[in-house]
């Protein structure tokens, strides 16, 4: 079976200013992404590939289905990551960034698993104003209100409120 995502550019190399559009499926397993949080659903990848003097600009997008749970409410996320990408590819390295040509081929496979592995969050919320969990009574914020007061009273103060009355009482 073909390396997925290994493009033959030698059209591209020929002339610059050519170009070539990809638009594939390609099977998780292919990936190889070793993370438990991306679910094993294909991934459509869109490649633009543009030959420049120097090199091969290539930019695109992809989308991975992967899986989570919410950092504020523990609720567990079932998502689509959407990465764009743009890189370019060189025969004589000169951009510390760029990726190798090597045998009129351009290898589209790593540079995307990379881009959707550093797109995945560290942190993901359900949604971006999630309320969490009240931290008293563990109540799903987002599904009802809790009755727990939200000014707990800190025992330094309730020393002073003491105070106060014995010196009320006193005057
Ligand atoms: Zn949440
Ligand atoms: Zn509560």
């Amino acid at each position: 079976m073909a390396t997925p995502l290994l493009v033959n550019i030698v059209e591209l190399l020929r002339r610059p200013g050519t170009i070539k559009d990809i638009e594939v499926l390609i099977a998780v397993a292919d990936f190889d992404f070793a993370d438990e949080r991306i679910i094993d659903v294909a991934v459509p990848v869109t490649v633009h590939l543009e030959s420049l003097a120097n090199g091969v600009a290539v930019s695109g997008n992809a989308q991975a289905q992967w899986h989570g749970t919410c950092r504020r409410c523990l609720k567990s996320i079932d998502t689509t990551l959407t990465v764009e990408f743009s890189e370019m590819y060189q025969l004589v390295l000169e951009d510390p960034d760029a990726f190798a040509i090597e045998q009129d081929q351009v290898s589209l496979l790593p540079m995307v698993r990379e881009n959707i592995l550093l797109a995945l969050p560290l942190a993901p919320t359900c949604r971006d104003d999630c309320p969490g969990l009240c931290s008293q009574c563990g109540a799903d914020l987002s599904e009802a209100s809790c009755s727990c007061t939200t000014d707990v009273t800190d025992p330094r103060w309730a020393v002073l409120d003491t105070l106060r009355e014995n010196l009320t009482k006193d005057s």
